[in-house]
């Protein structure tokens, strides 16, 4: 099962990403989290990162293509994955495209996750993220068990620097711009499945469920 998740900022893509990873044992495999990671440790592509994550603009394609593709060529990637936040450009989704061919795979479905303009501030203003496993909560839709607290792992919930409304609004812009032409990409290759995220956080998963079964 080889499957991209696609959507806005605030779609609701690394909440479903959990959940689904969970239910088919496929490892989860978020740009954004590597992004932070590497930036709380540090490290020089942190650093470099950074930079441009603080602004609601793409970390540069090259510094993102190659992060993924070691990835996928980890033990736990053989019977499938599940990206989230990646491809972005279609750039970095005709690279994927070659590399998973060199290793005789491909994506077998895209999933976009569609929520419209006028509730995505709202959900990115109230997110809150787990420090330490990125599980996505909000203060209203999806608060934690115990406040402050991630239900899976207990680590501290933080809101993100990114979650700014004039950020949100900026990552909207490059989203339209950049990652928008990705639906028409993967329609073309008729592996585009769109599905509601307006809906209860448990609805949208089984409407998920639905359409992912037919990949197992
Ligand atoms: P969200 O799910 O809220 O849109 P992510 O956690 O996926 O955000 O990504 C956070 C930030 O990390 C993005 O705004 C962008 O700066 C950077 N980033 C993540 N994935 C990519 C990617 N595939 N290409 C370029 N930049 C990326
Ligand atoms: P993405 O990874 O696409 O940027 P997240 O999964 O982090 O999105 O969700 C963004 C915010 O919206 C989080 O605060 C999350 O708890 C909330 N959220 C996710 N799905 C739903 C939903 N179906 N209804 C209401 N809020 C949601
Ligand atoms: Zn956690």
């Amino acid at each position: 099962m080889n499957i991209v998740l696609l959507g806005p900022p605030g779609a609701g893509k690394g909440t479903q990403a959990k959940k689904i990873v969970q239910e088919y044992s496929i490892p989860h495999i978020s740009t954004g989290d590597i992004f932070r990671k590497n930036i709380a440790e540090q490290t020089p592509l942190g650093k470099k990162a950074k930079e441009y994550i603080d602004q609601g603009l793409l970390v540069p394609d090259e510094l993102t293509i190659d992060i993924v593709k070691d990835r996928l060529m980890q033990e736990d990637c053989k019977t499938g994955f599940l990206l989230d936040g990646f491809p972005r450009t279609v750039f970095q989704a005709e690279a994927l495209d070659l590399f998973l061919k060199e290793l005789d795979k491909a994506i077998e479905c895209s999933l976009l996750i569609e929520v419209p303009r006028e509730n995505i501030l709202v959900r990115m203003t109230g997110r809150r993220m787990c420090k330490n496993c990125g599980a996505s909560y909000h203060v209203t839709f999806n608060p934690p068990k115990v406040e402050g607290k991630c239900d899976l792992c207990e680590g501290p919930l933080v809101q993100r620097k990114d979650d700014t409304e004039a950020t949100v609004k900026e990552r909207l812009k490059v989203y339209d711009e950049q990652t928008q032409p990705l639906i028409d990409y993967y329609a073309a290759q008729n592996k585009l499945i769109e599905i509601d995220g307006t809906q209860d956080i448990d609805v949208v998963f089984d409407k998920a469920k639905d359409v992912l079964k037919r990949f197992e």
